[in-house]
């Protein structure tokens, strides 16, 4: 009986194996995992479930039992060390050795480490697994003093989460405002003034020196420009890079990711890649580029799953991501790339707004919105339609958008 096994059981490995019995595969499914827990999701690690708000239950990707059900077999805290091409097969770091007839990689992304003096004292940490959540739960509570290095999405979120918690937190970012790499200018003032008025210190144009310690531990960050900033927790939030060493290591073609098409193809036609770890193409905008979302992680993993089944591809989607920060529910559609000009939809101050993204022929190229989840939603279909929509129109919060959008 023909087999895939999936490299990694994460949000993408997982989702392929469900895809694949819903679409029909009726073959042997393996799906090894370095780590210890079936599928889970990652989300809520710096959001819901750090501050307490979580069961473990609640972030698994589907219920235990489901596995067995769909014969699905599960070979977790087990890496896959080697990929032999030409014999289709790999090894695991248990010595297993296993054919394939499809492999499907899900390798995911790892935190991006920083090379600093004192980055490897107690107390430095990062964010990617429940392992580091745990790790970092037990570090913040009333009195407690965090330093988070990287005003990103998830540098952010944690530090909305350690406030909730009673951890006094400052916010350390290197560039001239929060998001710079993924966000406009305005929603990255607005979070860096709501994250102030809870009581976040955020500095940003700031350079780290050096982490210093006492004892072993973490006890302060020190900027280049010589300030010392006291804590006892450091979180590294600097970005994730894609585990692709195992692919390039088999010769598959590689950029800044694994190289798939829009079928999740690798550059060899037995190999599909999915997830954080792929660069994939990005139809929308004319290019390719790595997603670091939840959605895309299940877009491929449908991608991966009808190719295999030989169903047609499914039809490309807008990128889109969320965020949850104090009572702020961020929804973001699109990317923003080439924008020409942006628009104002509603106002910061109240309760909710949007701005979107267009390009010099008027198109919406990418939304964001807080708090307006109906203005995303419209964003989202006019990006899709790469339609040109009037800005008075868009500014005009009493001009409903879902016509248009239509
Ligand atoms: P992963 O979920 O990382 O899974 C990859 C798995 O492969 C891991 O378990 C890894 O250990 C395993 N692995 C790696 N190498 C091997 C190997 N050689 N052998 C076996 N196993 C291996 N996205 C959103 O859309 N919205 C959010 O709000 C959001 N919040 C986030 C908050 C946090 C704290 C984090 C860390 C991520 C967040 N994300 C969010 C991103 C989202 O979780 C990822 O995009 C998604 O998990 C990607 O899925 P993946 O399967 O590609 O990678």
């Amino acid at each position: 009986q023909p087999r895939i096994v999936i490299a990694g059981a994460g949000h993408a490995g997982g989702s392929a194996a469900a895809f694949l019995r819903q679409y029909g595969w009726k073959g042997g499914i393996t799906l090894v995992g370095e780590e210890p827990d079936a599928p889970y999701q990652r989300p809520p690690l710096s959001k819901a479930w750090l501050k307490g708000e979580a069961t473990a239950e609640s972030l698994a990707l589907r219920p235990a039992r489901f596995y067995a059900q769909h014969r699905i077999e599960l070979r977790l805290g087990t890496r896959v060390t080697a990929l032999d091409r030409a014999a289709r097969q790999v090894t695991l770091s248990d010595g297993a050795v296993l054919d394939y007839d499809r492999l499907i990689l899900a390798l995911g992304a790892r935190p991006r480490t920083l090379p600093l003096p004192g980055s490897g004292l107690r107390g430095v940490l990062a964010l990617r697994g429940t392992a580091d959540a745990d790790a970092l739960q037990a570090a913040l509570g009333p009195g407690r003093r965090l330093a988070v290095i990287g005003g990103g999405y998830i540098g952010l979120e944690v530090a909305a989460s350690a406030r909730a918690l009673g951890a006094e937190v400052v916010v350390i970012e290197r560039e001239a405002r929060v998001l710079a790499r993924v966000a406009g200018t305005v929603l990255s003032a607005f979070l860096e003034g709501q994250h102030r008025k809870h009581g976040v210190a955020i500095l940003t144009g700031a350079q780290v020196a050096a982490i210093e310690g006492e004892a072993g531990a973490a006890c302060a960050v020190r900027l280049q420009d010589g300030t010392r900033l006291p804590c006892d927790t450091v979180l590294i939030g600097i970005g994730a890079a894609p585990n692709i060493e195992l692919a390039q290591e088999a010769g598959l073609d590689c950029a800044h990711g694994i190289l798939v098409d829009l079928a999740a193809r690798s550059s060899d036609p037995a190999i599909s890649a999915i997830g954080d770890c792929t660069q994939r193409p990005l139809p929308l905008y004319g290019r390719s580029g790595r997603l670091e979302s939840v959605p895309n992680a299940i877009e491929q993993a449908k991608q991966a799953a009808a190719d295999i089944c030989g169903r047609p591809p499914p039809p490309p989607e807008v990128p889109w991501f969320w965020s949850d920060q104090f009572d702020l529910r961020l929804q973001m559609a699109g990317l923003a790339f080439d924008a020409h000009e942006t628009v104002l939809r509603g106002d910061p101050d109240g309760p909710g707004f949007a701005v979107f993204h267009l390009d010099a022929e008027d198109r919406v190229l990418a939304v964001e919105a807080v708090n307006a989840p109906a203005d995303f939603m419209a964003g989202r279909m006019l990006v899709a339609k790469q339609a040109r929509v009037p800005r008075a129109l868009l500014r005009d919060p009493a001009q409903p958008l879902k016509d248009l959008a239509a």
